[in-house]
């Protein structure tokens, strides 16, 4: 496999993204909300290097269709997700596509009466967005290409590897 970001490469950008998030907020308090299951290294990697007063949420979505880069159907989980109201909140996601899954949480974690809402993503995928969507943080913009590893899945595999590389199908 092609390897399209090595695991320095990521390990310093989410450093540098985790400085951003933490000036931007100053010391607020923050509730990050990751994507499961992909979010799982980014956000690991990323609320340690946080000093803020944080919590950690969970939800997952999947929209099921493997590597085509069609959007399938959008199912989401909220089950894990905490009380969220009056709360900062940041949406935590591994890479930004068509942005029918970002799109759709950021309508919904609205109704929730949060006291803002931003949005993180490690990778954009560039030319791919469909829905509009704004982007508070991403890591960094690549091809339009099926990609794996850091938490990114090929039928659930490769999500352990520690860089990011192009699957050739
Ligand atoms: P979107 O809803 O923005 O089209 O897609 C978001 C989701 O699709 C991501 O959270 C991810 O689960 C999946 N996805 C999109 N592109 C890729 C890719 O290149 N590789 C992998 N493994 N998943 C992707
Ligand atoms: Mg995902």
């Amino acid at each position: 496999m092609k390897i399209l970001l090595s695991a320095d490469d990521i390990q310093r950008r989410v450093a540098e993204m985790a400085q951003q998030i933490a000036d931007d907020y100053r010391g607020q308090s923050v509730t990050i909300v990751g994507v499961l299951t992909g979010c799982l290294m980014f956000l690991a990697d990323l609320v340690r290097h946080l000093d803020l007063p944080l919590r950690i949420g969970l939800l997952q979505a999947s929209s099921y269709r493997g590597a085509t880069t069609t959007p399938g159907l959008l199912r989401v989980q909220l089950e894990l997700l905490p009380d969220l109201r009056g709360r900062h909140v940041l949406l935590l996601d591994d890479i930004l596509d068509t942005g029918q899954t970002l799109a759709y949480l950021n309508r919904h974690l609205q109704t929730l009466d949060v006291a803002s809402l931003r949005i993180a993503v490690l990778l954009r995928k560039e030319g791919r967005q469909q829905v509009p969507l704004h982007v508070d943080y991403r890591g960094f913009d690549i091809p339009d290409a099926f990609v794996v590893g850091y938490g990114l899945d090929y039928n659930d595999e490769y999500r352990h590897l520690p860089y990011v590389a192009v699957l050739n199908l």
